[in-house]
């Protein structure tokens, strides 16, 4: 592969640069932002994300692996993994502009014209632009191919009408990354394209969802015959599923970074249950610790197995399900467990785990999805 993500580092290099990220974080990230008993609400922990974006980019650590004419370092994943564990040790915040970094531009990069990727990309790494994600629909959720938002072809783009539903953080976004229907008479999956649609225009109505949490961060958004230009539709037309579901090597490598930062934030989440174990007493809930132990072990161990399959972009699809629900499902059995102390000092903590928790096993595919792609694609059972 000769993409440039794939470029090798010597061991010095990467310990140069990893000492480098870690001086780098000691002086830029405030220490109070890792605290577990913090009392910051939800809009000050969007406000932190939102600045974090901003000092990662002026720092030079935003799109690590992306071409430096876009504005990125154009280094090697392993730098961008290296990045990674270390903002997650030191408790930095996942980034508010998750979407663009690691949907958004890694797709533009892919198969984006060479004027979107000027246009955007700078922007993207920047957080001068916020981008969401307009998959899912009422009706289609799982089903993506199942869209019913349609962008009817007119002069010079399409006008867009429909809803989409649970949209992260569209009522900060300029830009939406958006699946809709272009052909009314195509078949499935020949039927749809990806739109990188000005979400500041009359006829886009988003209206906040309020989660489990108290927390709003996801959302409604209504298109009422909103015009699209050509120059924003991302590939060909009708394009849009080959998009969206295959992935280029940088989108597949999400996956696998998602996951290794959810085991970094983990292993703080198990830290915090031993102590409350230990500090309340509880020493009937010890086994069920050390198993959660072993069981990030394992965790742990699919991701090291994971990286060394880098070389086939195929290894790292495979793996992405079987991480995803394992972390996922790992993370809830933590934080039940986290509830079942009732320690006194850290009771708000652990229920907000819990409930935050219970999107992990949704967000992106079910864990039911994720189970049928494992049998289909990785197991190869018959549907
Ligand atoms: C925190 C969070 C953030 C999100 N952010 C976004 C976002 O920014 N943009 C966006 O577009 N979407 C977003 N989503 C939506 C998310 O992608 C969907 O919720 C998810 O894909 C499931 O779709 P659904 O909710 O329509 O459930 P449905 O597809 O209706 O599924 C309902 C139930 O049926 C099961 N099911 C469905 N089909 C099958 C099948 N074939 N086999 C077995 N079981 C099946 C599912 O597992 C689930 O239990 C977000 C969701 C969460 C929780």
């Amino acid at each position: 592969v000769s993409h440039a993500e794939q470029k090798l580092a010597s061991a010095e290099e990467l310990e140069e640069f990893r000492a480098a990220v870690r001086a780098w974080l000691s002086t830029n990230l405030p220490r109070e932002w890792g605290e577990t008993n913090s009392t910051a609400d939800q809009s000050q922990l969007i406000e932190r994300r939102r600045l974090w974006d901003r000092v990662v980019w002026e720092g030079g650590y935003a799109g690590i692996t992306w071409p430096t004419i876009y504005g990125g370092r154009e280094l090697g994943l392993a730098q961008e993994f290296v990045f990674h564990e270390e903002a997650a040790v030191a408790h930095a915040p996942e980034p508010l502009n998750i979407i663009g970094l690691h949907l958004a531009g890694p797709a533009i990069l892919d198969a984006g014209s060479e004027d979107q990727k000027r246009r955007f990309l700078p922007r993207i790494l920047s957080a001068e632009d916020l981008w969401c994600e307009g998959f899912s629909e009422p009706g289609a959720g799982s089903d993506l191919a199942a869209v019913t938002t349609t962008a009817t072809p007119v002069e010079g783009g399409y006008r867009v009408t429909g809803q989409k539903t649970w949209t992260s953080f569209a009522d900060l976004a300029s830009r939406c990354y958006l699946l809709a229907r272009t052909d009314a008479r195509a078949a499935r999956h020949h039927n749809v394209s990806v739109l990188l649609i000005d979400m500041h225009q009359p006829g886009i109505v988003v209206t906040p969802i309020r989660e489990i949490t108290g927390a709003r961060h996801f959302t409604d958004v209504f298109f009422d015959d909103v015009f699209v230009s050509e120059d924003d539709r991302l590939g060909p037309e009708n394009g849009g599923w080959e998009l969206v579901t295959l992935g280029g090597l940088r989108r597949q490598m999400t996956g696998l970074l998602d996951s290794f930062r959810r085991y970094v934030a983990m292993k703080t989440v198990l830290d915090q249950l031993r102590q409350c174990v230990n500090e309340c007493s509880r020493h009937g809930l010890i086994a069920e610790v050390e198993v959660l132990e072993q069981d990030m072990g394992l965790l742990q161990w699919h991701i090291r197995r994971t990286l060394g399959s880098m070389a086939t972009a195929n290894g790292w699809q495979k793996s992405s399900s079987i991480l995803r629900i394992w972390w996922s499902e790992l993370w809830q059995r933590m934080a039940e467990t986290g509830l079942s102390v009732h320690c006194p000092a850290h009771q708000d903590y652990w229920r907000l785990q819990y409930l935050q928790t219970m999107a992990w096993t949704i967000a992106g595919a079910s864990a039911q999805l994720q189970r049928n792609v494992i049998a289909e694609r990785v197991l190869g059972l018959p549907r």
